[in-house]
Parts: structure tokens; sequence; C-alpha cells
């Protein structure tokens, strides 16, 4: 069958979609995935035909690039109106042309799921984050920036909105849009143990298919213990922080390695400690095959990473979802919070962190969690799911 299978441009959200894809092709389907260039190589070394979706992205402003540095919800929703605008054409072409039996869209790509209802075509919502509803969304808590930007950016959206229904797309509001319903058709990457209130979502229509990643077998672990520091892809701008970490393990038996991110500019780390390197970007499984501790922002994937290689985690999350994360991998036992106050003092930081280290109790519920996502049906359950709702 064909797929069409829609993404935005972000790792966290592409990463996770990637063993479906292989598995879909394996199987003999045809999928179209749209996708931007950083993202290619995966998408076609998987066997899916990459379209490019560059052209789409609308120019930024200096004051646009800020927002959506620091993840203004507005901003990026504006922008997605503007995208599906632009894609209109194009895709009403492609879907003439392909006649998909479905449509996967992630589920903040506003240009995948409107072309899914345009054309009544059915679709499958790929949810990198956790599935939300009125029960898990009290795991939810944005903080007082992100509120205000919601609520004056009510306007701006509105107008984004308005400028849509020419093209024939009928639009409530953009939280209508990025919340599923509950006979919304869902693939989650997460277990059915990790999703907060898991029992409140009906097995009919989500599919809670683990952690999908790359399996890569854990190492053994010889000579010092590695600590690895990651705040993901996208908010990269934390200098103190990293240099706390620095200052803290500086001259402990351990090694630290730190993911910087590719725009981040090492120089403002100033000298490294001797036992401590800084990368703009790793191959973070194969970095936490071999770690004894992941220093994480909490990003759904990074922390699910960490887990399903059984590694202890410290949570130093930085927006409301990541908080969300934290705050239920803190519950499943496999990690702590760094403080606010620990973080800024790097003798506090290196207890915490020497503590982490030497904590049974972490090391055993990060284990548990490694055994729960390897029982879950993963990317060929979540292929079996995209058939059954394609109808094959
Ligand atoms: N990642 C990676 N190498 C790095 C940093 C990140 O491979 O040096 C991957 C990581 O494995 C994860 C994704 O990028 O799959 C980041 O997603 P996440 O949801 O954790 O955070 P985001 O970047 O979206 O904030």
């Amino acid at each position: 069958m064909n797929i069409m299978w829609f993404c935005i441009p972000a790792f966290g959200h592409t990463n996770p979609t990637i063993e479906v894809v292989r598995e879909l092709t394996r199987r003999g389907h045809l999928v179209r995935y749209y996708s931007f260039s950083d993202f290619r190589e995966k998408i076609e070394e998987a066997g899916a035909t990459f379209i490019s979706c560059d052209a789409y992205l609308p120019a930024l402003s200096k004051e646009s690039e800020r927002r959506l540095r620091e993840v203004s919800t507005t901003e990026m929703s504006v922008k997605a109106f503007e995208t599906t605008a632009m894609m209109d054409g194009v895709l009403a072409e492609d879907v003439a042309k392909c006649r998909p039996s479905v449509i996967v869209s992630d589920s903040v790509c506003f240009w995948g799921k409107l072309t899914a209802e345009k054309y009544g075509i059915p679709m499958v919502c790929s949810t990198t984050t956790f599935a939300f509803n009125q029960h898990s969304a009290r795991y939810l808590k944005n903080s007082l920036r992100e509120l205000a930007d919601m609520i004056l950016g009510i306007p701006r959206l509105n107008r984004a909105i308005r400028q849509l229904e020419p093209l024939g797309y009928h639009i409530k509001s953009a939280l209508d849009i990025v919340q599923n319903k509950p006979e919304t058709n869902t693939i989650v990457y997460t277990s059915k143990r990790f999703q907060p209130c898991a029992e409140t979502f009906d097995s009919a229509h989500y599919c809670f298919v683990g952690p999908s990643v790359k399996r890569v077998a854990p190492a053994a672990k010889t000579g010092n213990p590695l600590v690895y520091i990651s705040l993901g892809t996208v908010i990269q701008n934390h200098p103190e922080f990293y240099r706390n970490c620095l200052d803290a393990l500086a001259g402990e038996k351990l090694e630290v390695l730190i993911s910087c991110g590719r725009t981040f500019d090492r120089a403002a780390l100033g000298k490294l400690p001797e036992n401590a390197r800084v990368e703009p970007y790793v191959n973070q499984m194969e970095v936490l095959a071999k770690a004894s501790l992941f220093i994480t922002h909490c990003g759904m994937n990074s922390a699910s990473e960490g887990m399903y290689m059984g590694v202890p985690e410290l949570l130093f999350p930085l927006t409301g979802e990541q908080q969300a994360v934290a705050q239920r991998v803190t519950e499943m036992g496999a990690g702590r919070q760094i403080q606010k106050s620990t973080a800024k003092d790097p003798e506090k930081l290196r207890e915490a962190i020497l503590d982490a280290l030497n904590s049974k109790e972490l090391q055993h519920a990060a284990l548990q969690m490694r055994e729960d996502f390897l029982a879950c049906p993963g990317p060929s359950g979540a292929a079996d799911f995209i058939e059954k709702i394609a109808g094959e």
C-alpha cells in the first residue's frame, strides 16, 4: 500500500519513526516521507522515498528565530499554519497521484493532520511524547512564560487560521489540531507502564509500542564510569550548567562526555578538565550503552533511551513537557530531579552525581524499565496497527 508520512523538522520527533518506517518498507509498503534535508539520509536508509519540505519552511525574522529558540508554542503554530498553506498545492497533486491508504502524521505536524482531514484519508497519529487527555494533562505544568505566550498569541493564531479557511481547512483552534480525541488512532512510543494514566486510553485506538530505538546491547563497563550529559537538540544554550557539571566532576575518577548541540559555541566553556570531552553530536544509543549515569533534559526520547539501556538518570527539565517526563521517571524510581539550587552549585552537583552513581535503587529501577520497554510490541506492533487502520 501507499503511505504518506509527515513529520516536523526535529530529531526528537523523527528518530522514533525510523524503525517503524523500516518495518513498513520491509513488508513491501511504499512510504513517502515528507521531511527536511537534515533527516534525508536516515529516512532513505530506512527504505522510504524522501520528499523534501525545506522549501515550505517560512523565512524567519530575527524575532521569530528568537521565539522559536525559546520554544514558543504560538510561534511554532503560526509557522506550521504557514507551511500548511504553502504545501497545499503540492499535497493536493500528491494525494491525487499516490492515493495513500493511510497518512501517518506526527502529533504536532499540522500539514500532515490537516491533509488527512481535508481529503478524508484514514490517519494514524505518531506521538513522540506522552499521550495527553484530561487525565494525563495534569502532568503538564506550563510555566508562566509558556502560559503568557499561549494567551497573548491567540489573536495571531486566529488570523492564521482564517487564512487557511478558503483553502478548505476548517480549523477550530491550534489546540484542537494538537490535542487528540479519544478516537484518534495513535501510536505512542512508550510503554503502558510509563504512560501516565494509561488506563484512561482506549486500547482500540491507542497503541503503546514502546520506545522505538535501534536495538543496541549494553556494553561491558570497564575503566572509569562514564557520565553522559545532554540537553537535547533543541534548547542548547546552557553554558553555565555544562560548566558547573565540568567543575563538579574535574579530578574525579570518572569520564565525562557532554553532547552540547550543533549550534553551541564550545569555546564558551573555556578549558576542559582532563577527564571531559564535549561534542556537538554523538551516537547517543552507543554512548548510553557504555554510560553509568545520564544527565538529561528529559526530552521524551532521551529519557526513554536512557531507561531502555538501563542507565539511571539525573533529570534537568527545561520545559513543561520535559517536566512531565521528569515527574514520571521519578515516579518509576529510575531517576532523580536536580534541584535548581543544586544545578547552580558545583559542590552540591558533585554530591548529587556521586550519590546517583552509587545508588543501587536507581540502578534496579532503571533495569526494570529496560525489561518493561523490551516487552513492548515495538516497530512491528506499530506497523501492524498502521496496516489495521489502513484496512489491509
Ligand atoms: N541525539 C543524538 N545525539 C546527540 C543528542 C541527541 O542522537 O548528541 C538524539 C537522541 O538520541 C534523541 C533525540 O536526539 O533521540 C533528542 O530527542 P529528545 O526528545 O530527547 O529531545 P529534543 O532534542 O527533542 O529536545
